[in-house]
């Protein structure tokens, strides 16, 4: 059986199975936190976090509890176009996730838009490890300091229509990229589902020019 990988799938709102995908299942706030740490699904690795849009300083305590019996962070970050809240604080509650990450060794599964140069930053600044940049769309000169730092991407199924993405994916060394479908997340009147992932493997072994099992043996390997 074929193993696709979801980086980035927000799992329980979907509430289904999904036999052939090995998924990291996010959540952005303390409700969804619990939601999350409550699936007994296989094959999923169980993610904590407070997402820029939805910063609450009176549930990040509560949050940090859920964090300790997580296997990574996020969804946490920046979001300088679509988040309400201030800029400052959302920079004081990702530095705050981050320092956790270092703490738990952890890691970090982050929502940059729009704040794809200062997220980096703020990652380097404080040595982080290791960090996978969520749909990446950012500028493409970012591409090799996060190569270089060891970070990762995910290409989700919007660059199959989106020529911005798609640039990304050309760009972007097959060393750091993994795969996503922020399921979960309705996008363009959309829900979006890991089976999406199998149509962006075959886009990304077009673009890329390697067959399926080569793709999928190296995101295996980028996911370790
Ligand atoms: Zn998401």
């Amino acid at each position: 059986m074929i193993t696709y990988y979801d980086a980035h799938c927000h799992y329980s709102n979907l509430g289904k199975i999904y036999n052939d995908f090995f998924i990291a299942a996010v959540s952005v706030d303390y409700r969804s936190s619990l939601k999350t740490l409550a699936l007994k699904t296989k094959n999923i690795l169980k993610g904590m976090g407070m997402h820029p849009w939805y910063i609450n300083k009176l549930e990040v305590k509560k949050i940090l509890k859920t964090v300790q019996k997580a296997d990574f962070i996020g969804e946490v970050g920046l979001d300088f176009k679509y988040s309400k809240v201030n800029r400052e604080i959302q920079k004081e509650i990702f530095n705050y996730f981050i320092n956790i990450s270092k703490e738990m060794d952890k890691t970090l599964n982050i929502h940059a838009y729009a704040a794809w140069k200062e997220a980096f930053r703020l990652l380097l600044r404080n040595d982080v490890k290791r960090a996978i940049l969520h749909w990446y769309n950012g500028p493409l000169e970012l591409l090799k300091d996060i190569e270089g730092a060891g970070y990762f991407i995910t290409i989700n199924p919007s660059f199959t229509y989106k020529e911005k993405h798609r640039k990304v994916l050309e760009k972007a060394s097959l060393e750091i990229i993994l795969t996503e479908s922020d399921g979960g997340y309705v996008y363009n009147n959309r829900l979006l589902e890991p089976d999406d992932i199998k149509l962006v493997i075959d886009e990304i072994c077009k673009t890329k020019g390697i067959n399926k099992v080569e793709l999928l043996e190296r995101i295996e390997k980028n996911l370790n």
